[in-house]
């Protein structure tokens, strides 16, 4: 069992604690250049963009720690519209421009206490049950990682309700890709935005979070081609591997969902794996619509009888291989986001169209 906690004796420095029977043993964690990694004697040990990650390379026997269970946490006692520590005076937000039209209400830039500016998403009255509005905030209390928007605050004690969370100042991927900075985007370029969306979604794995809308659209993209997986807005915890959504409780976006989700309502990671497949061909195509002139009946039929989405023009082959293992019918058959994320944060991408060089065989 380990636990993870600041460092008594180092500010901003972490410490490892890792219990083996009855025995503790404490390592320190450095941060240099917000460089993650354990102190020790041997000095190559390997760095990390943030905590998640290292304790995910030390988890199992890698390293020889032999991280096993996290030590469990008390469960959070509020929930929805009760208050907690997430509440934040409504007197603390600016208003500036409107972002968007969202699925409750809009989005709009904002600051927070007059120099942290924000997203801030709105909750129009009787569009929706206010309760489905902050289940998102709901998950996103419970999920932090460099790869998936930040949640900052909730102003839950007044209409309008608001979701208060980091400004992504690029805006959506979908239309970065179409028509922002990134329609100039080069394959290898691309195949690091893949890479950055599936180590968010590898931490998502890791906490037993499905997403269920994975798709471009709902990717922000931030300075210099930074992105992070957004929308919460179905997202849910998973107790098993698997949850199945009621009949008619759900409409899911035929386009990016998964056999067994359309055919059954059954969602799991590995339903998220096939729509990160679909959102690799919106990468490589610069924001096209997925299954061109096909309309979603077509797709539906297409896809349970065998059918998968062509080769793009400039998708390299093996990228292709990647985006039709993510497009298994078998769900346990495709891969994990672990694998994907550090098989595309490996692979050295050349800009030939057919040159995608990986450290990896895919199996
Ligand atoms: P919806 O539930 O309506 O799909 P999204 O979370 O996908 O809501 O947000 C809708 C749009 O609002 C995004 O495509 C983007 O343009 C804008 N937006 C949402 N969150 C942010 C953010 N954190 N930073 C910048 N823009 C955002
Ligand atoms: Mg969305």
């Amino acid at each position: 069992m380990f636990i993870v906690r600041d460092s008594e004796s180092k500010l901003g420095s972490f410490a490892l604690s890792v219990r083996n029977d009855n025995r503790v043993i404490h390592y320190k964690i450095t941060v240099v250049n917000h460089k993650f990694k354990i102190d020790t004697e041997c000095n190559n040990q390997r760095e990390f963009e943030c905590l998640y990650d290292l304790l995910r390379h030390y988890r199992g026997d890698a390293g020889g720690l032999n991280l096993s269970d996290p030590c469990p946490k008390e469960t959070q006692k509020t929930m929805g519209l009760d208050k907690d520590d997430w509440e934040s005076p409504r007197e603390a937000l600016t208003l500036g421009e409107k972002l968007s039209v969202g699925r409750f209400g809009e989005v709009f830039k904002g600051t927070w206490l007059g120099k942290t500016p924000v997203a801030i998403k709105t909750f129009k009255e009787g569009t929706m049950i206010v309760n489905d509005f902050l289940a998102e905030a709901n998950v996103m209390k419970k999920l932090r990682h460099p790869k998936l928007c930040q949640l900052f605050a909730v102003c839950t004690e007044m209409e309008p309700i608001y979701i208060v969370m980091e400004f992504m100042c690029n805006g959506s991927l979908l239309v970065y890709l179409r028509d922002g900075e990134g329609r100039d985007l080069k394959l290898p370029e691309l195949v690091k935005i893949g890479a950055q969306i599936a180590s968010g979604m590898a931490y998502m794995e890791f906490m037993k979070f499905v997403h269920c809308d994975v798709a471009a659209r709902n990717v922000l993209v931030g300075e210099g081609n930074i992105v992070k997986v957004s929308d919460f807005g179905l997202a849910r915890m998973i107790e098993k591997t698997e949850y199945t959504a009621k009949k008619g409780t759900v409409v899911f976006p035929v386009k990016w969902t998964a056999p067994e989700t359309f055919m059954y309502g059954r969602v799991s990671t590995k339903s998220d794996v096939w729509s990160f497949g679909v959102l690799l061909t919106e990468l490589v195509t610069h924001g096209c619509i997925p299954y061109p002139g096909m309309s979603n009946k077509d797709v539906m039929d297409k896809i349970q009888h065998g059918y998968r989405m062509p080769k793009m023009a400039d998708c390299p082959q093996t990228l292709y291989k990647l985006m039709l293992k993510c497009w298994e019918k078998d769900p346990a058959a495709r891969h994990t986001f672990q694998f994907l994320c550090s098989y595309l944060d490996h692979c050295f991408v050349s800009t030939e169209p057919d040159c995608l060089e990986v450290e990896y065989n895919l199996c």
